[in-house]
């Protein structure tokens, strides 16, 4: 911690000094021109790879085709020359390992020639496999350390990238990462397999419709929270360092409670590194879209257009990565803890979240009369099932030491898994459960009372902060994630719980229409039942309440406080048998997880306490002596 004299030097400095920013020049290359240049994407395969290769790939980019090996070859090869001319001296596999973090080994292309010189190789077998020494990632006991082996599988759904460093450029391939016996060492094999699921369950409930759909993905985007402070106060807390968040300190007379900071105009410092960062991800193909200052001072917000949640996921790692990177040539610390700092919000993550055929349908759009949407109200129906019959897994998958400090906390939803479905869905929900749903309850017009402004329609429903998972127009918004977490896990419970729900829905449809029923009838008689069973979930009130905690229990919602109390939900029977069942996980990927899980919060706990012993010792014991030394 600084002392007070220290911390008076360091706003001496930062207030004297005139930083000179780097230039981001979007006046050299239009934000059209910037957008995924490093990126080995559909553009670039089309003109590098021969038609047959620019096919096969395409099929198991666009359907999930099982990749042609023969094919390859030539597309390591035109990677290869693509990522040289464009100064990349190394490739990687980039990987996900249970660390919650990516990990990559770099290789340089250059192979020695017998005459001294030396060529640039880059093969199909190095393309699609790689063999990093597993042994010192978290495995959970899945392997011993004398069974080291460890593979990662090129994953060409997510496109390959040059990464620029300091000094030079490095090709990243996203991989997979799993053991030599192919169970899942990371998070985003089970992320993969999740997706496979959901697609088959849904398209069997699009065939009822009629619809020639092949491929289903969820669509995600998250929204992204973080704080920025100058590196000179990071560098001065050995909390912050080492940690991830202060252990020990006076909270500043002013914080959050003027509401000055939420939506407040960005700091030249922060928007200059802002545009630095946004302007490396546009080059690389992330959607970057919205920023904005947060809620606690010094945190802000950054958002992307949402992607096919494999893809969503590599980018989101990507984007809090660039940020870490980008931040110090401000002279800044990004912070992306889920509580740096007591008696302010924390950070979290929205996870907005949606179902998308391959003909670009959104499976979660009501349309304008909801009420006569029945695809769609089977799609909500089915997710409405999901939470309720799954809400533990939900929770455990936000679960970790860091979130413990926000979740319930009044800034952050309760740990009580509900849904908000906003007032109009809420209506016809209602009705929906008694009989047919026969109308749709329209916003109307807003009455502003000033004659100059346009006259806005109104949103039949309004807005909720305060629930974890919330209907937003034409997705669905999960909003327990931590700022720091991969959104890998709590998509894969997502789409697991919502595949086994359409899996369910679309067996007894099946067998009605088999057995010569009318498919709307059914769909009544289905939803109405499901609707009875699950409304327990569905809750539009403040989340925040006392009352709803009480509430919730009455209806015997699951409140698991802690990550301690729920950690245990992972290997649970009924986990086992659900991921089991759609080879999501198998019972040993779901133990080796739960042990990784437990180890991870048990050393954070621990290093948090050995921290507070070694500051109190060498930073505040000495100010005190120091101080009884003046007294007396
Ligand atoms: P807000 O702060 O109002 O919740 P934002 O505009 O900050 O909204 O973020 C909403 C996020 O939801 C964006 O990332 C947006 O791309 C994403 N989104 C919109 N439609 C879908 C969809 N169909 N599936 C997944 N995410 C979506
Ligand atoms: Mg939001």
């Amino acid at each position: 911690m600084a002392t007070v004299n220290g911390r008076k030097a360091i706003i001496e400095k930062i207030a004297t000094t005139r930083t000179n920013y780097p230039q981001v020049d979007f006046n050299e290359a239009t934000l059209k021109e910037l957008f995924g240049i490093n990126v080995f994407n559909t553009r670039v395969q089309k003109e590098r790879l021969s038609k047959p290769v620019f096919k096969a790939l395409q099929k198991t980019i666009r359907e999930g085709a099982t990749l042609d090996p023969a094919i390859a070859d030539s597309v390591a090869s035109a990677m290869k020359d693509w990522a040289i001319e464009s100064g990349a001296t190394h490739f990687t596999h980039l990987f996900q390992p249970m660390t919650g973090l990516t990990a990559e080994k770099h290789d340089s292309f250059l192979a020695p020639n017998e005459d001294g010189s030396a060529i640039a190789e880059f093969s199909g077998k190095e393309l699609i496999k790689g063999e990093p020494d597993a042994s010192s990632f978290p495995s959970g006991g899945l392997r011993a350390t004398f069974e080291a082996r460890g593979y990662t599988a090129w994953d060409p759904t997510s496109p390959a990238y040059i990464m620029d460093n300091p000094n030079g450029a490095t090709l990243v391939i996203p991989t997979a990462f799993v053991s030599w016996t192919g169970e899942a060492l990371d998070k985003k094999t089970p992320l993969l397999r999740s997706i496979d699921a959901l697609s088959v369950q849904a398209c069997r409930i699009l065939k009822l419709f009629g619809k020639k759909v092949t491929r289903v993905t969820t669509t995600v985007g998250p929204e992204q929270e973080y704080f920025l402070i100058d590196s000179m106060f990071y560098w001065s807390r050995p909390d912050l360092i080492n940690a991830g968040r202060t252990l020990l300190g006076a909270a500043p007379p002013k914080g959050q409670e003027l509401e000055d900071q939420y939506f407040g105009a960005i700091p030249d410092r922060v928007i200059a590194c802002m545009a630095d960062c946004e302007a490396q991800l546009f080059k690389l193909g992330v959607p970057v879209k919205t920023r904005h200052n947060e809620v606690a001072p010094s945190q802000y917000e950054i958002a992307p257009i949402f992607e096919d949640s494999n893809l969503a996921t590599d980018h989101n790692q990507l984007l809090m990565e660039i940020i870490r990177r980008t931040a110090p040539k401000y002279g800044l610390a990004a912070l992306f803890h889920e509580k740096p700092f007591a008696g302010i919000n924390g950070s979290g993550k929205h996870n907005n979240w949606s179902m998308s055929t391959d003909t670009g349908e959104n499976l979660l759009n009501p349309g304008e009369t909801p009420h006569e949407n029945t695809q769609f109200l089977v799609f909500c129906v089915a997710v409405i099932r999901a939470v309720a019959k799954y809400p533990e897994l939900l929770r455990v998958s936000v679960s970790g030491a860091a979130n413990d400090h926000r979740l319930g906390a009044n800034e952050a939803p309760p740990a009580i898994m509900s849904i908000f479905l906003g007032s109009q869905l809420q209506d016809i929900m209602d009705q929906l459960e008694n009989g047919p749903a026969k109308n749709t309850k329209s916003g109307g017009m807003m009455e502003i009372g000033v004659s100059v402004l346009p006259k806005l329609p109104k949103d039949a429903g309004d807005r909720n902060r305060t629930s974890p998972f919330a209907f937003t127009g034409n997705k669905f918004e999960f909003r327990a994630l931590g700022a720091s977490q991969s959104i890998a896990g709590p998509n894969t419970v997502l789409n697991t719980i919502v595949a086994e729900s359409l899996d369910y829905l679309a067996t007894k449809l099946e067998a009605d229409v088999k057995a010569g029923k009318n498919l709307n009838a059914s769909i009544q008689e289905l939803l109405s039942s499901i609707l009875k069973e699950s409304k327990k979930v569905l809750f539009n009130g403040d989340g925040y309440s006392k009352e709803w905690h009480e509430e919730a229990e009455r209806r015997g919602l699951p409140n698991h406080k802690n990550t301690v109390e729920s950690l245990p939900i992972i290997i649970s029977k009924e986990s086992v048998q659900l991921f089991s069942k759609y080879k999501v996980y198998n019972e040993s990927e779901l133990k080796s997880r739960f042990n990784i899980l437990c180890e991870h919060y048990i050393k954070t706990v621990n290093v948090e306490a050995k921290l507070t012993a070694v500051m109190a010792k060498t930073m505040i014991l000495p100010a005190c002596y120091k101080y009884l030394g003046e007294v007396s």
